[in-house]
């Protein structure tokens, strides 16, 4: 999607700190983070919500878990990790385009 974001850090267009990238998603590391260590892993599909993802995508999803666990060292997430996906107004979702929060490197707030 020409105006979104995550496409053009994906597409080298504006600059963004890319930790891991295959054919189907990334991990970058968040511009304004809200932790100490704070990444976004991405689809490389532009959809905005889990509602429009195709199944290919969804299953996607789950891969993206497991190879964060599998890197879960390598990203300084030794002690844990916390996985968000927020969706929508209510939520504060502000890029339009399907992402997965990834934040640890500290002790987080409980909730
Ligand atoms: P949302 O609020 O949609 O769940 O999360 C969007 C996240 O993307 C925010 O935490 C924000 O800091 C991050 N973000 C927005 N623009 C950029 C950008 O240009 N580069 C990077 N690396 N992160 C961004
Ligand atoms: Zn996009």
């Amino acid at each position: 999607m020409d105006n979104c974001v995550f496409c053009k850090i994906r597409k080298g267009e504006i600059p963004g700190t890319i930790l891991y990238k295959d054919e189907d998603f990334m991990i970058i590391k968040n511009i304004a983070p809200s932790s100490k260590v704070h990444l976004l892993a991405i689809p490389t599909e532009h959809a905005p919500f889990i509602a429009d993802i195709s199944e290919k995508s969804a299953e996607l999803l789950g891969k993206m878990m497991s190879k964060i666990s599998h890197m879960q060292e390598e990203l300084g997430l030794t002690n844990g990790y916390r996985l968000i996906i927020n969706q929508g107004e209510d939520a504060g979702q502000t890029v339009s385009h399907i992402h997965i929060h990834i934040m640890g490197g500290e002790k987080l707030a409980e909730f």
